[in-house]
């Protein structure tokens, strides 16, 4: 008999995925709850502070502190303190290797679904932007996470535009 990709029978989705056998699953897990991943794009685009990242994303702050718990809980993002009792989010070495999917999909939405990007991910330095393969499309190098640099694009909107000045 000919097994299903990846373990899948074809039966629905549970809440969780927590039986299915595969990486995917597993990584949706932790990235596939809705808004997790607007939030570690604010954080990889150096928003860090609660309040910023709460402003920047239009979300109750409930749901923004239970998905900042989850992602610190499983290693993704780091909390360190500062100013008081107060924080600052950052990506951990696990949350930085998240970047190469991150940005695809944003060049799969760049792409698909719009005709103005609203950010622009250059190479820093060499001011080259990025292919598909995640190299620089003027010199050639694959590009780390440490080599972006990122300006906003002609889809950016204006509030979008305040929120990193404020950042
Ligand atoms: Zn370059």
């Amino acid at each position: 008999m000919k097994q299903p990709i990846s373990g899948y029978d074809g039966a629905m989705l549970g809440r969780t995925y927590d039986n299915q056998l595969c990486s995917v699953a597993r990584a949706l897990e932790i990235v596939g709850e809705r808004w997790t991943l607007l939030i570690l794009r604010d954080i990889f685009f150096g928003i860090h502070r609660f309040d910023e990242i709460q402003a920047s994303l239009g979300i109750a702050r409930n749901i923004l502190t239970t998905r900042l718990e989850h992602l610190v809980d499983e290693g993704v993002v780091e909390r360190r303190p500062y100013k008081g009792n107060r924080a600052e989010y950052h990506l951990t070495k696990k949350g930085r290797d998240l970047w190469p999917p991150l940005l695809t999909l944003m060049q799969w939405g760049d792409e698909y679904y719009t005709e103005k990007p609203p950010r622009i991910i250059k190479h820093r330095g060499c001011g080259g932007r990025i292919n598909n393969t995640l190299a620089c499309r003027k010199c050639g190098k694959p590009l780390r996470y440490r080599d972006l640099d990122w300006e906003w694009g002609p889809g950016a909107d204006e509030a979008a535009r305040a929120s990193t000045e404020a950042a």
